[in-house]
């Protein structure tokens, strides 16, 4: 009887400690869920920057010790623009004593993105340099690396790290080699090295058709170097490669073709684009335009017609018949035409934006400018 009473009050006895433990983890548990620190990552998640940034404010004011906090902070205020605050917080980190590796590390790497933020290149090549090899190898290091040498106006290393980052492997949305290749013959044709650039696209569209569009820039350089027959050879070489980017060179094939006094063969162009592809809005607008000034009015008003039954949502058919019927007085007609353009536009024109930012493009490239997303116009 005395073993199973003293056996009860020893379960009893454990019973009550078992629930003063958890009570006590769970508040302690409530205590961490409600910190300034776990409010802020909370609300960084949810993407709230301004909530964020108070409750991170408050978590390193109770204590200063907390590096992770001060991390992020400054990297809430880059990606708000405020780019001379972050630098300042992960500068001031990072003189620190005793830092764990893992926080050291972490404070270059957004020191890095600050840096490059402000267009200061050469330090962030300074600053990843210092970080041990294996993080270097790390993909997005690499990409960093790589943007900054391209930046910086290294092509060459620019290319070594973007082969290195292809290596590495998993990083969505990497451009081949063949079409860095080309991107990078453009920043040297942007930059006015036109040597340059031309040794880049010419090994790009052997590398990888996906380069393509280096074709335009190949055939303008040739432009440049007063070599219309071998820019037409260039831009004949997209259209041929790939029929579906030919609309990025007709104005200038029609210009060229024009210059050499050989105006029907661009006819030609157009006449077997369209029999190979019957909707290829683009190459049914040239016809017409080329019908047109044939003095083949009733025949460029058809084609025109055909482009309107394709046309997507940059209404080119219905320009190309409205512009037709007002040059040569068909006033009634024009205004018909409109009249069934607005009735179906809705309210978006696109222009030659970015698919991620919007950001209107200026020529044809691979890379955005603004957000620097990677883009396929060809
Ligand atoms: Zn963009």
């Amino acid at each position: 009887m005395a073993f199973v009473i003293i056996a009860a009050a020893v379960i009893a006895v454990g019973a009550v400690l078992w629930y003063i433990g958890t009570k006590r983890t769970s508040s302690r548990k409530r205590e961490l869920d409600e910190s300034p620190y776990q409010l802020g990552l909370d609300a960084l998640i949810a993407g709230n920057s301004d909530s964020a940034i108070e409750h991170l404010t408050r978590a390193v004011r109770n204590n200063p010790r907390n590096v992770d906090a001060y991390i992020k902070l400054g990297n809430i205020l880059r990606e708000r623009g405020q780019v001379k605050q972050a630098t300042q917080i992960h500068r001031e980190l990072l003189v620190k004593r005793k830092l764990p590796h893992a926080a050291r590390n972490e404070i270059i790497k957004s020191l890095a993105r600050d840096l490059g933020s402000a267009g200061r290149w050469r330090e962030v090549l300074e600053h990843l340099a210092t970080l041990p090899r294996a993080e270097r190898s790390d993909p997005s290091v690499l990409a960093m690396t790589r943007d900054a040498y391209e930046s910086a106006g290294d092509l060459d290393k620019a290319a070594q790290a973007h082969k290195d980052l292809l290596k590495a492997g998993a990083l969505e949305g990497q451009p081949s080699a063949g079409v860095y290749r080309a991107h990078l013959g453009l920043v040297a044709f942007n930059r006015g090295d036109t040597r340059r650039a031309k040794t880049e696209f010419q090994a790009a569209v052997k590398e990888d058709p996906d380069a393509g569009l280096a074709y335009v820039y190949l055939g303008d350089i040739a432009v440049r170097e007063e070599d219309t027959e071998r820019a037409l050879a260039y831009w004949m070489k997209l259209i041929s490669e790939k029929p579906e980017c030919a609309h990025l060179v007709f104005e200038r094939l029609e210009k060229a073709y024009f210059e050499v006094g050989d105006f029907g063969r661009m006819m030609g162009i157009y006449e077997e684009l369209v029999a190979s592809s019957p909707s290829n809005v683009r190459a049914l607008t040239g016809l017409s335009r080329m019908l047109e000034r044939k003095g083949a009015l009733d025949e460029a008003l058809r084609i025109a017609r055909e482009a309107v039954k394709h046309e997507g949502d940059t209404f080119e058919g219905h320009r190309q018949l409205i512009e037709i019927l007002m040059r040569h007085n068909r006033y009634e007609e024009a205004a018909r035409a409109a009249e069934t353009l607005l009735a179906g536009l809705v309210n978006h024109h696109k222009e030659h934006t970015c698919p991620r930012c919007e950001a209107a493009f200026n020529g044809y490239s691979w890379r955005c400018d603004s957000c620097r997303a990677w883009v396929n116009e060809c």
